[in-house]
């Protein structure tokens, strides 16, 4: 009889400080929502935009409709100073504009009044900025195909979707409906968000192509794709939801597409089962080839795996990205430092795919597999209001996951556990929410108050500690346990395993003791259902 936990961690590795941050004036215009951000709130966009991936350069303008939410005399918008503003219109008239770091500040010849409408339309070009690791460094992404025909794409997630298109870029406002049109030259197609409503000659051998976006879309989510693409696609039903899946893949890679992306529509039916219906069937969905990994881009998906599944039997792009469409894309967060909102529920709709395709036991080890990458150094929140990304690591991806996993066995009753996920989706359906509320969320819901459960895991970096002590004679034992924790009054189960038995355990801050006698076997604690470390003490 020995005490074995399954994971064991000595304190002294915990003790890690994180220096604070630093944040300039360049992060507060583009994080905060300052005053003259505030005052409006856009409804439409119209972006147009002609790409030369001969010259790297591209040329464009963007149409901001608005509502007043105040007299408004000047108003920001944002747009990388290393693109270029021609001319800013407002009826007819160009309108006197100064720029500071990526901010544009705007004034108005005469005031716009509080709940009246208007509309800007800013005249932009220049060489946009290239991802040097697309997708987590973004800009823009030049690449070839097999053949040698222009491959061109964008991904600013956190970097910016005013790193190439000007407008109001912060996270909490996001327009009702957008056009987006790419002119290209002919022989390549440029596919967007939502869906396309035509396609039409220019002068010169181009081609502009115009996309429609029938629902609220992040600024990081519109995107475009421009390849020699062939397309294909195929209807979805389930129950009463309904629409197309297409798909746009390079030329040459149909047929392996075909094959492969037999699985969505699996994972749509899991996904739908647990969240409710597919958040943009007006859009429809779409996977479409990338020459990076993987982005979530609204109803667009960026999908460059290869057509290759992972050791657990699926697409890994596929099945992340696709979840986003639910937590990201339809529920999002106001503010990038609460980016943990769309990477946990994401990462935790995996598992729950893993889950519905296979069983419970098959989710959990694929939830294991991902445990070693949780390194606890820095906290899953981070600080508002200046366009946070700064996290080292995937905590927010795999601490997330674990975070709710734990809550599913906290909770220990999967109907009201699996009603909850599924409200949380649907009720904040196409909506911002923030941090604060989707706690109060699920403490309402869930019918108990477990502020202080997502507070350890939010605001912290280090893991609930189990603190042990043991006391074996012969074959009897006792076992003492608390927790320590940085949130005070700290308390969860965790699964006691005596030989073959399980005993249930509801730890405090306070030393309790179990006392067990004619012990066999080994002692241990179930790491498979909460997130925590375990802490042999002396007396
Ligand atoms: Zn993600």
């Amino acid at each position: 009889m020995i005490f074995r936990p399954f994971l064991f961690l000595l304190l002294s590795c915990l003790c890690f400080t994180i220096t604070a941050q630093t944040y300039t004036r360049a992060d507060s215009l583009r994080g905060a929502l300052g005053p003259l951000r505030s005052c409006y709130d856009v409804t439409f966009y119209d972006l147009e935009v002609k790409i030369d991936a001969k010259k790297r350069r591209i040329a464009g303008s963007n149409a901001i409709d608005f509502l007043a939410l105040q007299d408004i005399k000047r108003l920001q918008v944002d747009l990388f100073s290393n693109l270029q503003i021609a001319k800013i219109l407002y009826k007819d008239q160009g309108l006197k504009f100064t720029r500071e770091h990526h901010a544009v500040f705007i004034d108005f010849p005469e005031t716009i009044k509080k709940g009246t409408k208007a509309t800007i339309t800013i005249y932009y070009g220049g060489t946009p900025i290239e991802a040097e690791r697309p997708p987590w460094d973004g800009g823009f992404v030049w690449e070839k195909d097999e053949r040698g025909t222009p491959w061109v794409g964008v991904a600013c997630e956190g970097f910016g979707a005013s790193s190439w298109w000007p407008l109001k870029d912060h996270l909490s406002d996001e327009p009702d409906s957008m056009r987006i049109a790419y002119i290209v030259p002919e022989g390549l197609t440029a596919v967007s968000n939502g869906n396309l409503r035509s396609k039409r000659k220019m002068a010169g051998n181009f081609n502009r192509w115009e996309w429609f976006v029938s629902y609220p879309i992040n600024s990081y989510n519109v995107t475009f794709y421009i390849g020699d693409y062939v397309h294909f696609s195929e209807p979805y039903q389930n129950g009463e939801s309904q629409f197309t899946l297409d798909y746009y893949v390079l030329y040459g890679h149909k047929e392996q597409a075909k094959e492969h992306f037999a699985q969505v529509t699996g994972m749509l039916n899991c996904f739908e089962h647990y969240f409710g219906p597919y958040p943009f069937p007006r859009d429809g969905y779409k996977l479409v080839e990338a020459s990076y990994w993987g982005m979530e881009h609204q109803s667009a998906i960026a999908y460059g795996n290869e057509f290759k599944n992972n050791a657990w039997d699926f697409d890994y792009i596929i099945i992340h990205e696709s979840g986003h469409e639910w937590f990201g894309n339809s529920l999002s967060v106001n503010d990038h430092a609460e980016m943990w909102i769309h990477e946990s529920f994401t990462t935790y709709s995996e598992m729950l795919y893993m889950e519905c395709q296979h069983n419970h036991e098959k989710a959990v080890q694929y939830l294991m597999s991902q445990r070693s990458s949780i390194r606890n150094k820095q906290a899953m929140l981070g600080p508002l209001e200046v366009n946070y990304d700064g996290w080292n690591g995937a905590d927010i991806y795999y601490k997330g996951a674990w975070m709710l996993h734990g809550l599913r066995n906290v909770v220990n009753d999967d109907d009201l556990w699996f009603g909850t996920l599924k409200k949380f989706a649907a009720q904040h359906r196409l909506q911002q929410v923030t941090t604060p509320e989707v706690i109060a969320f699920f403490n309402k819901h869930l019918k108990r108050d477990l502020s202080y459960y997502f507070t350890q895991y939010l605001h912290h970096p280090h893991l609930p500690i189990l603190q042990v002590k043991l006391k074996k004679r012969g074959k009897n034992a006792t076992l003492s346990y608390r927790w320590q924790a940085n949130v005070s009054g700290f308390i969860m189960p965790v699964d006691l395993q005596i030989g073959e038995e399980t005993q249930r355990l509801l730890p405090t801050s306070e030393w309790q003791s179990i006392s067990f006698k004619k012990i066999s076997g080994e002692l241990g604690f179930d790491m498979t259902k909460f997130l925590f470390e375990v802490e042999e003490v002396e007396d």
